[in-house]
Order: C-alpha cells, then structure tokens, then sequence
C-alpha cells in the first residue's frame, strides 16, 4: 500500500501538500514538530495511491513517497 513520510525536521507547514493532494489525504498535526511548525502526516491509511503530487509540490523536500 503506498504512502508518504513526512521528515519533521524539514516541514515548514506551508500546508501545500495538504492542498494539492487529490485523495485529501494529508492532514497537518496538532503538536510541534522539531522545527517548530505544525508538520504535515497522512491523515488515514488505506488512502495514498502513490502519485507524488505532495512530493513534487513541497519546497522543502520533506516528503517521501513508498509505492
Ligand atoms: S502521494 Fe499522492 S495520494 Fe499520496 S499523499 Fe501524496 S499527493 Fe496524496
Ligand atoms: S508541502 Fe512540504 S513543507 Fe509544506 S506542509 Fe507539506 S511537507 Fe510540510
């Protein structure tokens, strides 16, 4: 099953995953990450279908995408 990780020490929480994502699978967190920012995460399993929208969107190359 595909899906993503979100390396927390790079988020800036600009939210632009979460806005490009056509499955509305990213949410952001509700605690800090260690860069001080609310970081984006996936917000369900069983949801990512692996097309790296998120990945070619973030400018902080803070995601991973698993196929
Ligand atoms: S890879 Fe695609 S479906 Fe998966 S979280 Fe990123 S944008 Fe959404
Ligand atoms: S696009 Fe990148 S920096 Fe912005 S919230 Fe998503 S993972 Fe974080």
């Amino acid at each position: 099953m595909p899906r993503i990780e979100v390396d927390e020490t790079l988020c800036k929480g600009c939210e632009l995953c979460k806005m490009t994502c056509p499955k509305q699978c990213i949410e952001m967190s509700d605690k800090f990450g260690k860069s001080g920012y609310f970081p984006a995460k996936l917000a369900k399993e069983d949801c990512c279908i692996g097309c790296k929208m998120c990945y070619q969107v973030c400018p902080d190359v803070a995601i991973t995408v698993y196929k």
